[in-house]
């Protein structure tokens, strides 16, 4: 063949008007020709703490469209240390103070804002003003008024927001959602979510409801209540809830445990389960015709399902992947394609309406409407 194939991608990318380019670039994938391999979009990690550190950053090698190109961090000495470590310019390191400087970085096309949750609001709305997209962590913020803003300011800036709900990019997750809609055991009656983990250190931001915004609901009860929400496909119509402490001196001003009851349209029902006091990670749905379960469910690796037959359980098989970089990769897809991320920030503010409804709830004992 006298054309390599390098140049026959360039030649055809070469016509301008995608319109004339779309039938040599078909006719080039079908001689073989390599695709052009697609930009990465440049990150910049705002908050270098234990999630940023030990699933965000190293989630950068796995990822196709997303490269580590920035570091926000109120310790100089740890941003340098990262910034060697994964190979980022000194020039692209700043502090809170500095933030806003990053408007002038054309390396950064998107704050990923990993901070503590009373911080997202002020880092996503000063990241949107500075030209940027924004991928920030659950829950969105601490308030519907917050996240009201957040999406204001994004929309404004003509950036996109999304919120790092990684289990909707998880195989046994969509999984779990697929069998749902389909209705493969018929329709589904009833939900059992429960999230949780033993909190430790007493003195963290997590147990300071200032910076928390609540407690274990906000930090991992979340990911019960949208499990709720994806199997049901709905949203509920009312909650109850119910509150318990064991520990009166750790949980002075967050909540420790947390049970509540969505009610979805149709009658069907969820009871879910937040806890700070002990380990808990197991989604259940039962249908007319059968049931389908994840446990664990939410862990970042080893996730385990089962479907229900009639000669006994059956293990779903699934691949276990970078939850991270499966996220990122589809933000930056959004921004590529100027498509809709499905974690949009109307996401996220789903979830802090109805998480403000179950404290009402909790505190109350009432059962609120929504
Ligand atoms: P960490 O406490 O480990 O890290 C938070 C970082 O924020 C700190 O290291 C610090 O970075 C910065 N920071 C700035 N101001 C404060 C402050 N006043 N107090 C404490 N930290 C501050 O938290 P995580 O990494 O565990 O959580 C960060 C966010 O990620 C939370 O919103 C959490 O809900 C979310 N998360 C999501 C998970 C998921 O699976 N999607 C899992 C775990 C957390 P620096 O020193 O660089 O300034």
């Amino acid at each position: 063949m006298g054309q390599t194939r390098r140049g026959f991608i360039r030649m055809a990318a070469g016509l301008g008007a995608a319109a004339s380019a779309a039938p040599l670039l078909e006719l080039g994938r079908r001689l073989g020709a390599e695709e052009p391999a697609p930009r990465k979009l440049g990150f910049a990690l705002v908050g270098l703490g234990k999630l940023a550190g030990e699933q965000i950053a190293p989630a950068f090698k796995n990822s196709r469209l997303c490269r580590l190109a920035g570091l926000v961090s109120g310790h100089p000495d740890k941003a340098r240390q990262w910034a060697q470590q994964y190979g980022v310019a000194e020039k692209n390191i700043y502090d809170y103070q500095t933030f806003d400087r990053i408007k002038d970085n054309p390396d950064v096309d998107v704050v990923y804002v990993v901070l503590p949750n009373s911080m997202h609001a002020e880092y996503t709305v000063r990241a949107a003003k500075a030209g940027k997209h924004v991928l920030c962590e659950k829950p969105m913020a601490i308030s519907v008024k917050e996240c009201d803003d957040m999406i204001a300011a994004c929309q404004a800036a003509n950036r996109k927001l999304a919120i790092g709900y990684r289990l909707h990019f998880e195989p046994y997750n969509l999984e779990m959602m697929r069998l749902a809609r389909e209705k493969v055991f018929g329709a589904v009656k009833l939900i059992e979510a429960s999230a949780g983990f033993r909190i430790g250190d007493p003195t963290q931001w997590r147990l300071n409801k200032a910076l928390s915004g609540g407690g274990s609901l906000m930090d991992i009860g979340i990911y019960a209540l949208q499990a709720a929400r994806y199997i049901s496909g709905a949203e509920p119509v009312a909650v109850s809830a119910e509150a318990t402490v064991t520990d009166p001196v750790k949980f002075k001003g967050a909540d420790e445990s947390i049970l509540f009851h969505l009610k979805f349209p149709d009658g069907i029902l969820a009871t879910c389960t937040s806890s700070y006091a002990t380990g808990l990670s197991r989604y259940w749905a039962g249908a007319e015709q059968g049931w389908f379960e994840l446990s664990p469910a939410l862990y970042y690796h080893g996730i385990h399902g089962r479907v229900s037959a009639q000669d006994g359980p059956k293990d779903m098989q699934f691949p276990d992947i970078d939850q991270f970089a499966a996220e990122m990769d589809d933000f930056a897809d959004c921004i590529l394609k100027g498509r809709a991320s499905k974690v949009a920030g109307e996401e996220g503010r789903r979830d802090l309406k109805i998480m403000m409804a179950i404290y009402e709830a909790a505190a109350t004992g009432k059962t609120i409407t929504l």
